[in-house]
C-alpha cells in the first residue's frame, strides 16, 4: 500500500503551566461560548477546558477535553514534579468514567474541545491574559493512509456506475498490466 505524505496545518494551543494563576476565565469563556444559545449562561462544568487548582500546593494546570472512551484505564500514573504531587489521572484529557470531568452536567455526555471552530483564535486563548495559553497553527507532514472505507465507498460508487463485471474486469486488466 503506498502511503502518499501531505502537508496539514495542525492547530495546537501551547500550555505554559507557571504562568497560569487558576483564575478560570478560560472555564467560564468556554462554557459561555458553548451555551445554547450561545453565552445565554456559563458553567465551568460544562467548559472543554478544566484547570486544576490546588492553591495550597501552588498547582494550576490547565488541561483540554480530548477523545472520550467508554472504560477506565486499568493502572493509574501518579505523577511528581519538582517535588509536587499530582492527583491520578490529572493531566488525562479522556472524558471516562472513572470521574466527572469533561462530561456535560445533564445529559453526561462527553466534551470534547473543537478549537472553538469558526473563530480566529481559541477563546480561552483571547481571555487568558497571563499568556499561560498560546495559540500556534504550524504546518505538518503527516501520512495520508487510505481508510479501507473509503475504498469501499469508492468501489461501491463504480459499481453502481458501470456495474460488477466492468469493475471486476478493468482490475484484472491492471492487475495483468502492473504485474508485467
Ligand atoms: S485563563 Fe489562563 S491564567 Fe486563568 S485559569 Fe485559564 S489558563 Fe490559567
Ligand atoms: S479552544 Fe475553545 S472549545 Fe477548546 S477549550 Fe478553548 S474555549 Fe473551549
Amino acid at each position: 500500500m503506498k502511503v502518499e505524505k501531505e502537508k496539514k496545518i495542525i492547530k495546537r494551543i501551547k500550555i505554559d503551566a507557571d504562568k497560569c494563576n487558576g483564575c478560570k476565565a478560560c472555564e467560564m469563556i468556554c462554557s459561555a461560548y458553548h451555551a445554547l444559545p450561545k453565552y445565554s449562561s456559563n458553567n465551568p462544568a460544562r467548559a472543554r477546558i478544566r484547570v486544576i487548582r490546588e492553591p495550597l500546593a501552588d498547582i494550576y494546570i490547565p488541561v483540554y477535553a480530548g477523545e472520550y472512551t467508554p472504560a477506565e484505564c486499568a493502572g493509574r500514573d501518579k505523577y511528581i514534579i519538582d517535588g509536587k504531587e499530582y492527583e491520578e489521572c490529572a493531566f488525562c484529557r479522556a472524558s471516562c468514567p472513572s470521574r466527572e470531568e469533561f462530561k456535560e452536567p445533564d445529559s453526561g455526555l462527553p466534551l470534547k474541545c473543537d478549537m472553538c471552530e469558526g473563530e480566529d483564535e481559541p477563546l480561552c486563548v483571547k481571555w487568558c491574559i497571563t499568556d499561560a495559553l498560546v495559540y500556534e497553527e504550524v504546518e505538518e507532514e503527516v501520512e495520508d493512509i487510505p481508510k479501507p472505507e473509503d475504498l469501499e465507498i469508492g468501489l461501491s460508487d463504480l459499481i453502481n456506475k458501470y456495474g460488477l463485471e466492468q469493475v471486476i474486469d478493468t482490475i484484472d486488466r491492471l492487475s495483468v498490466k502492473s504485474a508485467a
